[in-house]
């Protein structure tokens, strides 16, 4: 997506560790009309596949979720929370997964009435770097025995393993820009697509 890509050049900054910072108009303050082509490229991309729900996980995914569901005609959002295991109750569907970018371990859940097995489940996120994020919420999906129709991701960094990962596994992973390379030296970045 050429104007995410301009964007990413022009205002996102590359950390140690591999982070990219795009507070300036995805994470922090948001560019609501970039959001709004965020999510008329998700619809162009899934559209036809008659998706009922969208997931993703709070926080920075909640807002790139809600203007996908209106670009589907106002579908609901369900939103994972983070929590600890120690509040963890039947009524609800959960799966452990590792945060990138803060280095622990938490559990993301959804109530159970929110996810049921006739759905068709988008996920929605705005990165993928290891994958943890869609595995967990893909756990979730199977676990409310719904159907997964795929992944849709703003920015994968592509030198991570997360994308390879799922799409050897059959998800389907659609990515609005792909990372190649980024030096938080020089500040670079290049892209596969
Ligand atoms: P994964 O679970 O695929 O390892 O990482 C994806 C999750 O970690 C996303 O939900 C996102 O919030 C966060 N994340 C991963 N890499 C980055 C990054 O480079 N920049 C920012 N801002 N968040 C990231």
């Amino acid at each position: 997506m050429e104007l995410l890509k301009q964007r990413i050049i022009k205002d996102a900054v590359v950390k140690k560790g591999n982070v990219l910072k795009v507070d300036g108009f995805l994470n922090h303050r948001i560019d609501v009309r970039l959001y709004d082509e965020i999510g008329k490229e998700f619809y162009r991309l899934f559209g036809k596949e008659n998706v009922t729900k969208i997931l993703t996980v709070e926080a920075s995914g909640i807002g790139i979720a809600c203007i996908t569901a209106q670009a589907f005609g106002y579908i609901p959002v369900v939103f994972a929370k983070k929590g600890k295991t120690s509040n963890i109750s039947d009524d609800v569907y959960t799966s452990r997964i590792t945060s990138f970018t803060h280095g622990v371990d938490y559990d993301i859940m959804v109530s159970k009435e929110y996810l049921e097995s006739g759905d068709r489940v988008l996920i929605i996120d705005d990165f993928l770097a290891n994958g943890e994020a869609v595995k967990g919420l893909a756990l979730l999906v199977s676990q409310a025995g719904a159907e997964l129709v795929g992944a849709g991701i703003v920015i994968e960094k592509g030198f991570q393993p997360g994308g390879k990962e799922l799409r050897g596994k059959g998800v389907r992973v659609e990515s609005l820009a792909i990372i190649e390379s980024m030096n938080d030296e020089t500040g670079e970045i290049t892209f596969r697509i």
